[in-house]
This record gives C-alpha cells, sequence and structure tokens, in this order.
C-alpha cells in the first residue's frame, strides 16, 4: 500500500489531547458509584439477545507484575510473592459464577483476553486453571480467539505450549524499546535476545500472531536508539505493532516520578521519534491500520480494515464484533453494548466486593439513543474511515460537530457533507482529532474540562 507522505507541521497542529476511543463515550464522562441493581439487570437483557447471534468476549485483568516499569500507567500490583496467585483466581471465579448465575442459556465463547499487570505472571497451571473455570459449562465458538499479554522476560515454553493447547493463537509482547540506556530509565531490562526468544518460541509453540507494544517518548530515548529499536523489531517480523505515544502523567502514576522530567525527549523530538518510527515500519511493509496500530498485509487486522470489518473496543482495534465484552478482575471494565461498567481499582476493595457476594463494579454509564447514534458514528469513522448521518442529528452535527470540522476540512484531512463524511488518506493520520469532533460529551465540556485528562495525538 502506498503511504501518503506526512507534513511535520500538520501532525505539529493536531497534536492535542484527544481521548483514544476505545469507549464512547469516554472514561471521564462515566458516572461514579453506578448502582449495581440497574447494571445487573442490564447485563441480564444484553447476554439474552447478544449470547445466541454472536456469543460474547470476556477480558480477565490479571494485575500482578514483579516489579515496576517506571512508565506503567497500568493497574498493577507488584510483589514477588507467587502466593498471591491462588486467591486471585479463587476470587476470578467466583465473579464469573455471579455473571454465570444471571446467565438464561449457555455461554457461548467466543473470545478470551487474559491483560494485565503481567498475565505470565501467572503459573501455566494456573493460566489452564482460569480458562478452564471459564469454558467449563461454557460453549467454545468454532472462530474462537484467544489472546494474552505477555512478557518477554517471563513468558517461558511451558506457558506457551499450555496456552497453545488452551486454544490461545495471538500473543502481545510489552518490547516497548530496546535500547538498554531507555530500558535502566524506564527499569524494565529485557535484552533483544528475551524478546527474540520469546517471540520465536511462541511461533514454534504454533501462535499464528504475535503483536509488540512499542513506546515513543520514553525519557532517553533519541532518534538513533528508536531507529535501532525498529530495526530490531522489523528483524523478528511481529504480525502486529502497536506503536503508543508515552504519557506523561505523573500525578495519577507515581512512578512517573522516579525518572526525570528532563530526561524525556522534547516535544519536537517526541514527533521526530514517532515519524521515523512510522516512516520505517511504512518502508518494511507495515499497513498503518490507524491510532497507532501497524499490521502486516497477511494480518486479519489488515484484511479486515480492507475488508470493511474492523471494530474498536477497549483493546483497540479487533476483528470481531460480539456486542458483549465482559471484564472479570480488580479494574476490569466490561462492555455491553448499550452500558459500560468498571470494577474497582483497589485490589483490597474488588476482593472485598466479590466475597461478600456483590458485583464490584464501581464507575460506569448507561447509553442513551443519541450516545449510541454518535458512538456508532466515531466507531465507524475510527474503523472505516466514513460514516453516515441520520437527518434527525442535522441540528446537533450543525451545532457541535461541523465547526469543528472546519480545520480539518481546509487540511485536507476529510470530506463532508449533510449526509455522510470520509477521511482522506491523510486525514487517516488524525483519525482521533476527527472522531473527537463527533464526541457530544467533549464538546458540550470543552470550556470546563481540566488541562489532565487525555494524552496528546503524538
Ligand atoms: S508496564 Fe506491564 S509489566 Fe511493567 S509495571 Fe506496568 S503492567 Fe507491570
Amino acid at each position: 500500500m502506498q503511504q501518503p507522505i506526512l507534513n511535520p507541521l500538520l501532525i505539529k497542529k493536531y497534536n492535542a489531547p484527544v481521548p483514544r476511543y476505545t469507549s464512547y463515550p469516554t472514561v471521564p464522562f462515566w458516572q461514579h458509584d453506578l448502582n449495581t441493581d440497574a447494571w445487573e439487570k442490564r447485563f441480564t437483557e444484553q447476554f439474552e439477545q447478544q449470547n445466541a447471534v454472536n456469543g460474547i468476549s470476556i477480558y480477565v485483568h490479571l494485575p500482578f507484575c514483579e516489579s515496576l516499569c517506571t512508565y506503567c500507567g497500568c493497574n498493577k500490583k507488584i510483589t514477588q510473592n507467587h502466593a498471591v496467585e491462588d486467591e486471585y483466581l479463587q476470587v476470578i471465579e467466583k465473579e464469573w459464577k455471579m455473571y454465570r448465575k444471571r446467565m438464561n442459556q449457555t455461554p457461548v465463547i467466543r473470545e478470551i483476553h487474559l491483560g494485565g499487570g503481567t498475565p505470565t505472571f501467572f503459573s501455566p497451571l494456573h493460566l489452564r486453571q482460569l480458562v478452564n473455570t471459564l469454558v467449563k459449562g461454557s460453549i467454545v465458538h468454532p472462530y474462537h480467539e484467544f489472546s494474552i499479554e505477555g512478557h518477554p522476560n517471563n513468558t517461558t515454553r511451558q506457558h506457551l505450549d499450555t496456552l497453545f493447547s488452551l486454544g490461545f493463537r495471538r500473543i502481545s509482547y510489552g518490547v516497548q524499546d530496546l535500547d538498554p540506556r531507555v530500558q535502566h530509565i524506564i527499569n524494565r531490562e529485557q535484552p533483544f535476545e528475551n524478546v527474540q526468544r520469546a517471540t520465536d518460541q511462541a511461533r514454534a509453540a504454533g501462535f499464528s500472531s504475535v503483536n509488540f507494544d512499542l513506546i515513543y517518548g520514553l525519557p532517553l530515548q533519541t532518534k538513533q536508539s528508536i531507529e535501532h529499536t525498529i530495526q530490531q523489531v522489523i528483524q523478528l517480523k511481529p504480525d502486529r505493532i502497536a506503536f503508543y505515544s508515552y504519557a506523561h502523567v505523573p500525578w495519577t502514576s507515581k512512578g512517573q516520578r522516579l525518572f526525570n522530567e528532563s530526561d524525556l525527549p522534547s516535544p519536537e523530538l517526541k514527533l521526530q521519534l514517532y515519524m521515523t518510527g512510522k516512516e520505517m515500519l511504512s518502508g518494511s511493509g507495515y499497513c498503518d491500520i490507524g491510532m497507532d496500530h501497524f499490521a502486516l498485509p497477511h494480518d486479519e487486522l489488515y484484511t479486515a480494515m480492507q475488508k470493511g470489518n474492523l471494530h474498536r473496543n477497549f483493546m483497540g482495534y479487533t476483528t470481531h464484533q460480539t456486542g458483549l465484552l465482559l471484564g472479570l478482575g480488580v479494574s476490569a471494565i466490561s462492555d455491553l453494548g448499550n452500558a459500560f461498567a468498571q470494577n474497582d481499582k483497589t485490589l483490597h476493595n474488588y476482593y472485598e466486593q466479590i466475597k461478600e457476594g456483590r458485583f464490584a463494579v464501581k464507575r460506569g454509564y448507561f447509553l442513551s439513543e443519541e450516545d449510541l447514534a454518535f458512538k456508532q458514528y466515531i466507531k465507524d469513522i475510527a474503523c472505516k474511515g466514513e460514516t453516515y448521518f441520520y437527518p434527525a442529528h442535522l441540528p446537533l452535527l450543525k451545532q457541535y460537530c461541523f465547526p469543528q470540522l472546519q480545520q480539518p476540512v481546509e487540511d485536507g484531512l476529510v470530506e463532508y457533507d449533510e449526509r455522510q463524511l470520509h477521511v482522506t488518506d491523510i486525514g487517516h493520520y488524525f483519525i482521533r482529532n476527527i472522531c473527537s469532533a463527533f464526541d457530544l460529551h467533549l464538546q458540550r465540556n470543552l470550556s470546563s474540562l481540566p488541562n489532565q485528562v487525555f494524552s496528546k495525538a503524538v
């Protein structure tokens, strides 16, 4: 695929704080203290509608890590005590059973994703126990997709063989950066040999898709260091790459206070790091899927994009759409299609509630008809690069959205009329900005939002 030439000035211009749109409305607009009874009722209704049609997706958050990577913004618990695995799995099992009681038919499991934290902190035996708990008494869809996030330092061949035997075919490794100085300052020392071994072993075990997460904007990164990292990554040919912008949020992620801010690249250098990585990946045959994701042309993510079958949820882009994603574990997020909820973020509170037989959902959101329609516009733009408007929404579109599109139209990013919108080839790189024009919650609250809510587009 021919990649358009990007003007750095354009990137600089649109490098504003914007959501990643893994949900709409985005998390800052959710309600605190969600009504648990209303959530349970909505879960039962949506499960009944979605399960028989598409099956369900399950996300399990496995929060433990042996050491703290200082850049990390995830919900994690640092410990070297592996005795915690048992209790955590017992609570997950209880939570799953609580949901199972609200299911009036046998669940059809289409997707399982184990995320973290470090899922490979858990022993292969425990991961087997977890997956068996979920699939026991359930129907596993013939076209299921099971995936896991692995740490290159502690993913063993035994983990991979166990997961493969359970139906896992996708693994995502947190590579982040391969420069030893950068790895040292972010406290994530994982030599290239470990990444190579983990990748080779995943392929040897039979995994058909290996994803790497990379980050640009980390302390001590330079143009040369990122070039070297990307060169090494390209050697290993991961099927998919997520090339994320480092979000510096020391007010919420305390670990980020452990390195000196003067070691962070300047905004100009960060932009250069992104452009360098992007150009190298494009030059090596990777196709830009949108919002930081790249894939080789044989990968399903790319073919799904070509066919207009891409979807987006909390795990980023996916090739399936089940309509119901159930999140289990501390801080896990569920998406029922017309409602979101996130479990309590502290392990102690999560344990306490589940052990007492109460759902641990804490904050969330029930979508209105208007939310559902604008959620669809945003999803269409993010996944297909085009959308069609309902005539009934014209007053809202004219009041909030079209004025936001004036500059992107002048810059050649997007074309629209009162019936439809089309993202241009260049506009594809600014999908988050274009989506934000249709974020009515954001547009209605622009003046009252605090500065530090969303990370910058680059
Ligand atoms: S980056 Fe991953 S491994 Fe490191 S602390 Fe965060 S969740 Fe744990």
